[in-house]
């Protein structure tokens, strides 16, 4: 991975080039007019995409397979050697989600080549600079590639407020190595979330050369799996991830400053989110701007009989539980006894949890004999209903010990 960056303009403002209205193809070929692409002629330029989990076309989940067929064809234009590789989240096979992405049918077309990143073994890297976290695994494929081209879907997060083109770079670090950033203690002596000040500490390191922001239909409330689609039908670009992420911010109707790991990553000069810095074409690109929903800050507002407790978790147990919360939430009410709270408890912190409360995940398998527990990393959504339903009571060790399943 060349660190110099050729797509950098000398210009003082950074410029940023929002296309919008003429759908996923068109829009992102305009958008890539605003950039020398030249300089990648003779280069090797991975694509990194959002194809992290199994997301159809137009689900908001997972990059529009389009914006990624377009890319292909713009970089082959000026004669760069191009791949698409991903590493998806922790239970999620890479070329099963290329093909339920539709991905993989865009680059087949163009005899364009898949990687699976977590098919070889990692390289480990230094962060000299870095915060709460010291050193990354990453993909090998980062340091082979002279450019790497991010290329995410707009969504909200529920747990670092927006996803984008900086945090897609968390889809190179290398298999369950992006598992850790959601495991880090409490940061001494700060408010920050670890996972935010871990994320600014990655972009010291892994920074894209270039950001293709997939704006056509984005994901709004409960991203970064369990939200709405919302169409906005724009494509963003920019050689600075940080400000093509300030200007998505802005279309989605939040502002980069109010996100913490965008915020210490640019106060720490990884890149630009200061809009007065920012110089986007077109003009009248701010009439584009939609409202996304934010993300609920407990998702007990959302489903009132159900309280997660969530410690230490990762995001793949995270969007297992938001999945079946958001596919059988209004089914509970027939299953659990009138006013009953279900506790749902999610990662490895917990020391102690109230009785009957479902743990799901491997991460609080400490409370396996003494309560109801569902096992996987990460277990499947349905299994949890089936966990569910298949007692009498919620005092499910007592069923569990009868059924010798305990
Ligand atoms: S059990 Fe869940 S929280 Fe723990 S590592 Fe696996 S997926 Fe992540």
């Amino acid at each position: 991975m060349d660190k110099e960056n050729p797509f950098f303009s000398k210009l003082e403002r950074i410029p940023v080039a929002v296309a919008h209205g003429e759908g996923a193809y068109q829009n992102t070929l305009k958008a890539l007019e605003s950039i020398n692409l030249e300089v990648a002629r003779g280069k090797r330029v991975l694509l990194k995409p959002n194809a992290g989990r199994l997301g159809t076309p137009g689900s908001g989940i997972t990059t529009d397979p389009e914006v990624v067929g377009a890319a292909i064809d713009a970089f082959r234009k000026v004669g760069a050697n191009v791949a698409v590789g991903e590493s998806p989240i922790t239970g999620i096979k890479t070329m099963e989600a290329f093909e339920t992405t539709g991905i993989a049918e865009q680059a087949r077309k163009r005899d364009c080549p898949l990687i699976d990143m977590d098919a070889r073994s990692c390289v480990e890297i230094d962060i000299p600079s870095g915060v709460v976290i010291n050193k990354l695994k990453l993909c090998p494929e980062v340091l082979e590639f002279d450019y790497i081209v991010s290329i995410p879907v707009m969504k909200m997060h529920m747990h670092t407020d927006v996803t984008l083109a900086v945090k897609n770079m968390k889809g190179c670090l290398w298999r369950r190595s992006k598992v850790q950033l959601h495991m880090l203690p409490p940061y001494k002596g700060s408010n920050e979330k670890s996972l935010n000040v871990a994320i600014a500490d990655m972009t010291s390191v892994l920074v894209p050369h270039l950001s293709i922001i997939d704006g056509s239909i984005g994901m709004e409330g409960l991203g970064p799996s369990a939200g709405t689609p919302k169409k906005l039908d724009c494509v963003v670009v920019s050689a600075d991830a940080f400000a093509a992420d300030a200007v998505a911010c802005q279309l989605m109707g939040t502002r980069a400053e109010d996100v913490p790991y965008l915020r210490m990553g640019a106060e720490r000069g990884f890149g630009v989110i200061d809009m007065d810095k920012i110089d986007v074409s077109p003009d009248n690109w701010t009439d584009w701007c939609g409202q996304f929903a934010k993300p609920p800050e407990n998702i007990t507002i959302e489903y009132p009989n159900v309280k997660v407790l969530d410690n230490n978790s990762c995001s793949a147990c995270q969007s297992t539980v938001l999945l079946f919360l958001k596919e059988y939430g209004d089914k509970l009410f027939d299953y659990l006894p009138k006013g009953e709270i279900l506790h749902i408890a999610i990662g490895k912190g917990h020391t102690e949890l109230p009785e009957k409360t479902l743990c799901v995940g491997n991460c609080t398998a400490r409370f396996k004999n003494s309560h109801n527990f569902l096992h996987g990393c990460p277990p499947v959504a349905s299994e949890i209903l089936k966990k569910l339903i298949g007692k009498t009571s919620y005092d499910s060790k007592q069923q569990d010990d009868n059924n010798g399943t305990s």
